[in-house]
């Protein structure tokens, strides 16, 4: 596949649907779908709820991207959605799978707009596809190579979907199977900060937990944020997923430097907020994340802090070794050090597994999405000044 020489930058789409006309549907949700077929005068006002299902079935179900794949609709209404509609997918400009069965496409939405979205198998019950929330980000945590690149926009909840829909393409999970998926778990651990997205974010999630669409269910799906405290009640009371805080820190001072949002909601208001996150249970707990930075938050006084600071809290921990990027400022803690660290959480009663790196030989973990783009483009940019 080629690499992209389109360096521009597009403005934000107005709408929801997406930048160009003709409106995809893939985002639009059972209420919206049918809205859509009426007002583009497809289909009677009557029988536009029928429709909707049919079309949710063929769209989310069976993942056709062409009307006239839809054969028990009436010929000249699958014309009318077409002259209308468009179910196409987005362009893969790359495509690459690691020796470890990690795979990373490189997705453009739009010019100017590319996001990376990861599969990584045997993560949750069968594998987890890892999406991007934003093209870039506003917060410019110290550790993370998506913190340098600024927002570029907020992705719609059709191209949020469009990741899952690619994946399935790909890994030939079309008609949506009910057993023996390997596409089983959906984390919103890519490119940018999901709650500040909240509302895209949450429509996504609704047309990926439909029961007859793609039906990866609310407990298989996992939000993770760096912390945005007035959003978390929201984010459990629209979409019932489930959290993942992003704390590397067990004090305000450390935790600044790491994730500066710290400086706007400081550790005892986050911990409030996930105290409170509507759901909570045993059967459903929290996972703190941990990068694991070389003598800055990997010593056994912090294992021992993180532990008297999540006490109460129905917890599972993740400790992520750090993936260093180029500039980046860390390095990562060493294999015994992290092991030391997960022994002290283990004896407190913490599931704490050390989330082994994938995919590294793609750049294909976690903070480095989009780094391999940028080096890609840079040297086709070289590449063409050659020429
Ligand atoms: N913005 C959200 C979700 C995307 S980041 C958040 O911050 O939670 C997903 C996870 O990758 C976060 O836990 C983040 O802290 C972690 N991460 C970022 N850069 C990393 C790096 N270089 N090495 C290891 N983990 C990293
Ligand atoms: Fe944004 Fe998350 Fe990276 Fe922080 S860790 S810069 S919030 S993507």
């Amino acid at each position: 596949m080629g690499v992209t020489l389109d360096l521009s930058r597009a403005p934000a789409p107005s709408r929801d649907t997406g930048a160009s006309a003709p409106t995809n549907l893939t985002g639009l949700s059972r209420g919206e779908l049918a809205a859509a077929l009426v007002e583009a005068g497809a289909v009677p006002k009557e029988k536009a709820r029928m429709r909707a299902s049919q079309l949710w079935r063929w769209i989310h179900h069976y993942g056709v991207t062409d009307f006239a794949a839809m054969t028990d609709v009436a010929k000249e209404t699958r014309a009318a959605l077409a002259g209308a509609f468009s179910l196409a997918r987005p362009e893969v400009v790359e495509r690459q799978v690691s020796k470890d069965g990690t795979r990373k496409w490189l997705i453009r939405m739009a010019p100017g707009v590319e996001v990376e979205t990861v599969y990584i198998p045997d993560v949750g019950r069968a594998g987890a596809l890892c999406v991007s929330s934003q093209v870039g980000c506003t917060l410019n945590c110290t550790f993370c190579h998506t913190g340098t690149q600024p927002l570029v926009r907020n992705l719609t909840a059709a191209e949020i979907v469009a990741q899952v829909q690619v994946a399935r393409d790909d890994l030939g999970e079309w008609p949506s199977p009910k057993e023996d998926r390997r596409l089983s778990n959906i984390v919103f651990m890519g490119m940018g900060e999901p709650l500040y997205n909240l509302d895209n974010v949450a429509a996504a999630i609704d047309v990926i937990a439909d029961n007859e669409g793609i039906a990866i269910s609310r407990r298989r799906i996992t939000v993770s944020t760096s912390g945005v405290v007035p959003q978390l009640a929201e984010l459990g009371e629209k979409t019932q997923a489930m959290l993942a805080i992003s704390l590397h820190a067990t004090n305000d001072e450390l935790r600044e430097k790491l994730v500066p949002l710290n400086r706007k909601y400081p550790i005892a208001e986050l911990m409030g907020a996930i105290r409170a996150y509507p759901g909570l249970s045993n059967a459903k707990r929290v996972t703190f994340e941990d990068v694991m930075l070389k003598g800055v938050n990997d010593s056994p006084a912090d294992a021992r802090a993180l532990v008297k600071l999540l006490a109460g809290i129905p917890a599972k921990i993740n400790l992520i070794p750090f993936n260093p990027w180029p500039g980046s400022q860390y390095e990562c803690s060493s294999w015994s050090t992290i092991e030391a660290f997960a022994a002290i959480l283990n004896r407190a009663g913490y599931a704490s597994p050390i989330r082994t790196p994938r995919g590294r030989d793609i750049l294909a973990a976690c903070g480095q999405l989009k780094s391999e783009s940028e080096k890609l483009r840079a040297s086709a940019r070289r590449k063409a000044a050659e020429a």
